[in-house]
């Protein structure tokens, strides 16, 4: 750890971030503002005084994706190739990460030491394993997903020919698509199908009998969203497993789907979508000190680590991996990245200066949730409770899916600060 910064020379603090998404950028972003002595773009009260200290830093970010993809996106990038090409913008082509402050690894982190503060990286263009040293370590790796809900390619390119593969399919399916699971991903997913193939017949199975089973949610919200996809066009059938699946030839030569349902029912398609998939920590390459029984990590309000690990206070983590109170979503992750660059700059500033750290501490989030179904966005708030509507739609996700919101939050066309 750098203990003379501010001295003319001084190496910089070097910060390793896992994972460039929302919660990874919103980190380095948050710090490279307060270390250029700006107020964080984050901030709403921008009548602050900025920070009082020019901090050295230098991060790296490393990622198994060669760009920050839009993951809300996910269900209509899969299905539009235009979008799709929308939503993936590799990391050199964003203008506010363009800066000597912070550079990029694309490949996937395979353990860390937290005594010796060294991470081994698979790097993908080497295919060799690389250490990098950090004094500080922030991990943002997010959950592993499974196809369709999210893509599995790593480069733009690749991701680009996986929506193309995947819409074909869905044009090609004569005898409809079928999307297994109605959580907030499967109703999605067949909500924007239908909006952008309204000639294609579109069926939603999901084993209960409400929608959103497994989300802490009222019946109205669930019944709300049923009522949406029925609007769309979605036929749902609601209370049955898939419990057999089997490929034969359709009358057209093509290959179909005949699926048979826990009553016996039998439906034949052309597309199956499985929307089912649990998502899994990405965890692996963290000592199980650090995580609590899902593998989630354990984390103190002020986003550093509080298992028994070596070095717990100079360890971080953001987003959807840290075991915290509340529906994970992108905006969580985004303040937990405001948070948590905060709270490294202070820590930073303590270390230079000598300086009491001003943490900022954060509040179990609110079980809030929007969903966009295709025109119509449904919402629940304690304090509201369900919404729904064109308008909603408007306001929570814009015309792409929230993409330009979110970029526009984390400000990716500004340049970065000098
Ligand atoms: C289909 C879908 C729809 C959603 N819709 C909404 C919505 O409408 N509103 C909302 O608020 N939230 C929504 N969410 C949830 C939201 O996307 C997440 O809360 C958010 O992505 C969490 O951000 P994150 O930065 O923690 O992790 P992620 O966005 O998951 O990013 C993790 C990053 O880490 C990288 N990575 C993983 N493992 C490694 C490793 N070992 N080494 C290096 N890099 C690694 C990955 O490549 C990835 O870029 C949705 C999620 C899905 C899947």
């Amino acid at each position: 750890m750098p203990s003379n910064d501010g001295v003319p020379g001084a190496r910089p603090f070097r910060v390793l971030i896992i994972g460039g998404s929302y919660g990874g950028l919103s980190t380095a972003l948050t710090l490279v503002d307060l270390s250029r002595g700006r107020i964080p773009r984050f901030s709403y009260d921008r009548t602050i005084a900025p920070p009082a200290h020019r901090i050295p830093v230098q991060i790296t970010v490393v990622d198994e994706r060669d760009g920050f993809f839009h993951l809300i996106g996910s269900p209509k990038a899969l299905a539009c190739e235009k979008f799709a090409g929308e939503t993936w913008t590799r990391f050199q082509e964003i203008p506010a990460l363009k800066s000597p402050h912070i550079n990029f690894v694309q490949g996937s982190v395979s353990s860390v030491d937290f005594t010796t503060k060294t991470a081994q990286i698979d790097e993908t263009s080497t295919k060799a394993t690389r250490s990098e040293t950090y004094d500080y370590l922030v991990v943002s790796s997010g959950l592993r997903r499974t196809f369709p809900t999210v893509p599995q390619s790593l480069q733009r390119s690749d991701f680009l020919a996986e929506a193309s593969d995947n819409v074909q399919d869905i044009q090609k399916a004569s005898e409809g698509v079928v999307v297994v699971g109605g959580g907030a991903v499967g109703v999605e997913m067949a909500a924007e199908l239908k909006i952008l193939y309204p000639q294609q017949k579109i069926t939603l199975i999901h084993s209960r009998s409400r929608l959103l089973s497994s989300e802490p949610l009222p019946d109205d919200f669930a019944e709300q969203v049923d009522s949406i996809l029925r609007e769309v066009g979605v036929e749902t059938i609601l209370g049955q497993r898939v419990v057999e699946t089997t490929a034969a030839d359709g009358a057209d030569g093509q290959r179909v789907w005949c699926l048979t349902l826990s009553d016996g029912r039998q439906l034949t398609t052309g597309h199956v979508l499985n929307a089912i998939s649990r998502c899994i920590p990405t965890s692996t390459y963290l000592p199980s000190k650090a995580l609590d029984k899902e593998g989630y990590v354990k984390i103190r309000p002020s986003l550093q680590f509080s298992g028994e690990v070596p070095n717990a206070e100079h360890h971080w983590c953001v987003g959807d991996l840290a075991a915290w109170p509340g529906i994970k979503r992108c905006g969580g992750a985004m303040h937990m990245g405001h948070y948590a660059g905060h709270n490294l700059y202070e820590h930073m500033t303590t270390a230079t200066v000598g300086s009491k750290p001003d943490f900022k501490e954060l509040s179990p989030f609110p079980n809030v949730i929007g969903l966009a179904l295709g025109k119509k966005a449904v919402c629940w708030t304690p304090d509201e409770g369900t919404k729904h509507g064109e308008e909603l739609m408007d306001s929570l996700f814009g015309k792409d899916m929230g993409n330009s919101i979110c970029r526009n939050y984390m400000q990716f066309s500004e340049p970065c600060p000098s």
